[in-house]
């Protein structure tokens, strides 16, 4: 199988599986446990912790780790909200953010909160003009990811920072794509991650928390993470995530050429009926979403079934809806559905993926009736 899929989720580095081995098996205190198996594995989880904030490299915060960012985004959103002054209701978003951010919003919609989604231009960017015409002294929290997951678009995180604490509103940036791929600026107060993007494991996320901006707790009980998230923590999932993340940090510069000299090599394969879906520019190159007129995507991938890559995201492939983000930039359904995604990263070598997209092209051409 050729793994075109790096938005969806990535490999377990090797390294990663190795340092979860003994956490997996002959390790299993409680690390909320006071004996001396628990405290070593609760230093486990200290040191993993000391990792994964490394590798976001933001100061002045503490990270907690979840059981996915998923519930990093819902805690965030829920309670920065529960914990704002009176009168501010208002959430400013995206209309291109995850459904973690998204469904967040509209749940508290149906309980009374404002919640304004900002357009974007045909390149999925924010522009900074509408953000500020949403901005009075009712917004609580400002929601804007950093990486796009369907089409790696990168928002301007430190300047709509700076723009929302001007209103005195936190900012809350879904980090997923990001962290490890690209720098997270300065400037946000809430920083949601999760392992499975950076080669580690499943069931593990986090939130990174700007010192004095903790929301109120969404999981109540044994208050294991800072009296604000309960639940037992997995040595094994923390040591995993700490290891990945130490892994992304040393990994970084070779990362990000491997990628690079990836996303040259696809693009230089690409024939003139194939266009980019979102700037070429703005973006981390290890995304390419790409449409070509008439192409019944879902066609070709099944046809293609040797090669793992997707509609414009995993949620969208699954519900057949055509993707809420690929309509926000503007193309019409039937563009969004001849419109697929290619995510690759350390692992994809350049023969695989060149391999890939001949034969994408030249199904996509027989589709189509084109010569090859
Ligand atoms: N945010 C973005 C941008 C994502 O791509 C994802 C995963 O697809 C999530 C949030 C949710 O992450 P998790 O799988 O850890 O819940």
């Amino acid at each position: 199988m050729i793994y075109l899929d790096y938005q969806a989720t990535t490999q377990v580095a090797p390294e990663v599986a190795d340092s979860m081995q003994p956490w997996i098996s002959e390790k299993f205190a409680n690390p909320h446990s006071p004996s001396r198996w628990g405290r070593e594995a609760a230093a486990a989880i200290e040191f993993a912790r000391g990792q994964v904030s490394q590798a976001i490299s933001l100061d002045g915060g503490n990270l907690a780790f979840t059981g996915s960012a998923t519930e990093a985004i819902n805690w965030a959103i829920k309670g920065a909200i529960e914990n704002a002054a009176n009168g501010r209701n208002r959430i400013v978003t995206v209309a291109t953010e995850h459904a973690a951010v998204l469904d967040t919003c509209e749940w508290l919609e149906t309980r009374g909160y404002d919640i304004v989604r900002l357009p974007v231009g045909p390149d999925g960017l924010l522009s900074l003009d509408h953000l500020e015409a949403a901005f009075d002294e009712t917004v609580a929290l400002v929601a804007v990811m950093l990486v796009n997951n369907e089409i790696g678009v990168i928002q301007p995180i430190g300047e709509i920072s700076a723009l929302a604490h001007g209103v005195g509103a936190l900012v809350l940036c879904d980090a997923v794509q990001g962290l490890g791929r690209v720098e997270i600026p300065a400037g946000p107060d809430l920083v949601a991650v999760s392992a499975h993007k950076i080669h580690g494991p499943k069931g593990i996320g986090a939130l990174w928390m700007r010192r004095g901006a903790e929301p109120a707790p969404l999981i109540h009980g044994g208050g294991q993470e800072m009296q604000i998230r309960s639940g037992t923590l997995s040595p094994m999932l923390c040591v995993g995530f700490g290891a990945a993340a130490k892994l992304a940090l040393e990994h970084r510069q070779a990362d990000h050429s491997h990628v690079e000299n990836l996303w040259n090599a696809v693009i230089a394969e690409l024939g003139r009926e194939w266009t980019v879906n979102g700037s070429s520019e703005q973006r981390y190159h290890g995304n390419l979403n790409i449409r070509s007129e008439g192409l019944d995507a879902a066609r070709l991938i099944s046809d293609l079934r040797d090669i793992s890559f997707s509609l414009g995201s995993a949620c969208a492939s699954g519900s057949g809806r055509p993707s809420h983000v690929l309509r926000a930039i503007g193309l019409s359904d039937r563009d969004a559905r001849s419109s697929i995604r290619l995510g690759f990263g350390r692992y994809t070598t350049e023969e695989e993926l060149v391999s890939a997209i001949r034969r994408i092209d030249a199904d996509a051409r027989a589709q189509q009736g084109l010569a090859a």
